[in-house]
């Protein structure tokens, strides 16, 4: 069913009756040619470029849990391509490209909403390291756009401009970035693969891999064993886990990140904003809550919910940016589980086991990632190539010492 205007007015002059399941719910068969293992964004995106861009022909999505359970729909939903070093800023740049037709090429309204994100800068220091970043997005053809304090102020005229320790000198500012309604996504991939033939699994867990002779053969899930001749594993905060029943062990940690949204207000902030001085990032939503994040939590962890801690620091830094928002009640919290890696980038590579392939690492930025994620596993699995923009994301890059040191602050997932 292709969803139009037209459709839409029709069922609801029709009582909603024509509406089908937008995707179907199939029993998985014994073998396929790819299994994907973890319907979250990158999973199902992966899927749904094998199919319909490198015409693959028997291919499986299996989720443990339910589609969009995971951090695909517990992200704060920002799209941006504003990244530094050769080994992401092409990557990001072509996902934001991506996200730019992404409605028109899976039929599905994600809400993307190019509306800008600003950096704020508060030391010539930081002015300097946002020049060099803007030129360097530039030079990969991305946007970017130096502000002055002034030119803050017309945007966002409520910050703590006259914060003593913290000024606000300016921001860089990336009016192609924004934000995108996270579900949607997982929504309209998972609609999109299952229209190219692709079978979604859910409540269907991996329990295991059957390895032969170096050779991955199929997985063993919660509803038996499962052939493949290739195995795509994109699960995320559970990384770790998972590739350790195949006996590897990864330069990644798993850590808790929350997000908090306010009550409804009248339109306040036209973009978003992230604090240079602070960790604290926030847009608002279309229903009019404030959506914001800071740091991770700070301790290992595979549980969905943070601590009250890390809620009130992010809350200090978010009032000492706008004091405003002192006064707004705040309505829920939520945490997932971020798989950290040790430089702050991602992987997207083959592993030792001939048949099996990683993707993960995503850290804070796995959302924004998402097409091009998707896309770029797709080409490794079908094609046993990486793809031109995901060389870098290797493996055995610290080995090699080619790690993607994004903001240069050191290997520990609490610093980037
Ligand atoms: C609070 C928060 C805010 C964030 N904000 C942003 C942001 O603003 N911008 C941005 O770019 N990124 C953001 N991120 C990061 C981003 O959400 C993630 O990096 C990205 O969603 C991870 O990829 P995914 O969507 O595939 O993960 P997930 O949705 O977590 O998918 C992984 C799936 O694998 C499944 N799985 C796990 N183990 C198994 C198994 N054994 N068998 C079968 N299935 C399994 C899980 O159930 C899950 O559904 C944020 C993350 C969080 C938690």
């Amino acid at each position: 069913m292709r969803y139009s205007g037209f459709k839409v007015i029709k069922e609801a002059l029709t009582g909603h009756k024509g509406w089908t399941p937008a995707w179907r719910t199939p029993a998985p068969q014994k073998k396929y040619d790819i299994v994907i293992i973890g319907g979250g964004g990158h999973g199902l995106a992966t899927a749904f470029y094998l199919a319909k861009k490198y015409q693959e022909k028997s291919i499986a999505v299996l989720e443990k849990g339910w589609i969009g359970g995971g951090n695909v729909g517990r992200n704060t939903t920002i799209i941006r391509s504003n990244y530094l070093l050769d080994g992401n800023e092409p990557f990001y740049e072509m996902s934001l490209k991506m996200w730019e037709t992404l409605e028109q090429d899976l039929n599905y309204n994600a809400m993307v909403s190019q509306r800008g994100i600003l950096n704020l800068v508060h030391s010539d220091a930081q002015r300097d390291a946002a020049r060099r970043r803007g030129n360097a997005m530039i030079l990969n053809g991305s946007d970017a756009e130096l502000l002055d304090t002034e030119g803050v102020r017309k945007l966002y005229p409520f910050l703590n401009f006259d914060n003593q320790r913290f000024p606000i000198k300016g921001g860089l500012l990336h009016r192609r970035g924004g934000t995108v309604r996270h579900d949607a996504v997982a929504w309209g991939y998972a609609r999109g693969a299952d229209q190219h033939g692709v079978d979604i699994i859910q409540n269907c867990e991996v329990t295991g891999f059957r390895i032969e002779s170096g050779v991955c053969k199929g997985v063993e899930t919660s509803l038996g064993f499962i052939g493949a001749n290739k195995v795509g594993c994109a699960v995320a905060g559970s990384s770790g886990r998972l590739m350790a029943k195949a006996g590897m062990r990864l330069p990644i940690e798993s850590h808790v990140l929350q997000a908090f949204v306010s009550e409804g207000l009248k339109p306040v902030l036209p973009g978003v904003i992230t604090y240079g001085a602070g960790h604290f990032y926030c847009s608002q939503s279309d229903k009019g809550g404030l959506v914001f994040g800071g740091d991770i939590d700070g301790y290992n962890s595979y549980a969905q919910r943070g601590n009250l801690p890390v809620v009130e620091d992010v809350i200090e830094s978010g009032m000492s940016l706008i004091p405003a928002l002192g006064r707004v009640r705040l309505l829920r919290g939520w945490g997932g589980i971020m798989d950290m890696s040790m430089d702050g980038s991602p992987f997207i590579d083959k592993t030792h086991i001939d048949g099996l392939y990683f993707n993960g690492g995503w850290c804070y930025g796995g959302f924004k990632a998402t097409p091009a994620s998707g896309l770029c596993f797709a080409h490794l699995l079908s094609t046993d190539q990486p793809h031109e923009v995901a060389q870098a994301y290797r493996l055995d890059r610290f080995r090699t010492g080619h790690m993607i040191d994004e903001k240069g602050q050191g290997a520990q997932p609490n610093l980037h």
